[in-house]
């Protein structure tokens, strides 16, 4: 019973036009919200702060040898510290607010990532282009990787294309749900998605066609708007009160 209301939800998504391929896509995003369990704030709660690693802590050290292994040029100054405050309540909502190196790098790439789990990587660029909330709900994608760190680590030596893009999709249902916890609309991470796309071509994290580490443009749009509905309604996907 529970099942078949998840797939029911799942396939109000979209995808269930019946053309061969689309299966896997529909698995993907069912296994990504199969994760969470269902929607409701206080069960993805919980069930993040279970999934939760311990804060990594790298070394000065590290960081300074990301930085100069990736030849980024560090910008500082009043803009980059209130863009890191305008970030705090994403943080917080992963307890990650003050315990998580922030960097902004200069950079004509709308970029955001987190650099060997130790530091998040902002470029000037995505800063110039997105807005406080759009930035709250990337950096909120961006935090997701950290539930799932180990097993991405794995399934990028296994290749294994599918899990990759089931976890891109898991840290895109995180976004959206952050932003609905923390006041901010969940819509708005499908919009800094889209824009990051156009402005970034096919370069860094987004493109607009499914690629081997990611879904298309088109399924995060619409896993998106599916989620914003369900969140909306405070809907329970598993169909459970
Ligand atoms: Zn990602």
């Amino acid at each position: 019973m529970l099942k078949q209301i998840t797939l029911a939800a799942i396939f109000a998504l979209g995808h269930s036009t019946a053309i061969a391929g689309q299966t896997i896509k529909t698995t993907e995003s069912e296994r990504a919200l199969s994760r969470l369990g269902d929607l409701r704030p206080d069960t993805v709660r919980r069930r993040l702060s279970e999934l939760r690693p311990p804060v990594y802590q790298p070394g000065p050290v590290l960081l300074n040898e990301i930085i100069k292994r990736k030849e980024l040029t560090v910008i500082s100054g009043e803009r980059v510290e209130r863009l890191k405050a305008a970030l705090q309540p994403a943080l917080a909502y992963h307890e990650r607010d003050g315990k998580l190196p922030i960097f902004v790098v200069r950079s004509e790439q709308p970029k955001a990532y987190m650099a060997e789990r130790a530091a998040l990587i902002i470029t000037t660029k995505l800063m110039l282009i997105a807005s406080e909330a759009e930035l709250r709900g990337i950096v909120a994608h961006e935090l997701a990787h950290e539930y799932f760190w180990e097993e991405r680590d794995r399934a990028f030596k296994e290749r294994d294309e599918s899990s990759l893009r089931e976890i891109e999709l898991f840290c895109d249902a995180v976004a959206a749900i952050t932003l609905k916890a923390i006041g901010d609309d969940p819509a708005c991470y499908a919009r800094a998605l889209e824009r990051m796309t156009i402005i970034g071509a096919t370069a860094g994290n987004v493109t607009r066609s499914e690629t081997k580490t990611h879904p298309s443009l088109e399924a995060r749009v619409k896993f998106n708007r599916w989620l914003c509905q369900q969140l909306g309604q405070g809907a329970v996907i598993a169909g459970r009160r």
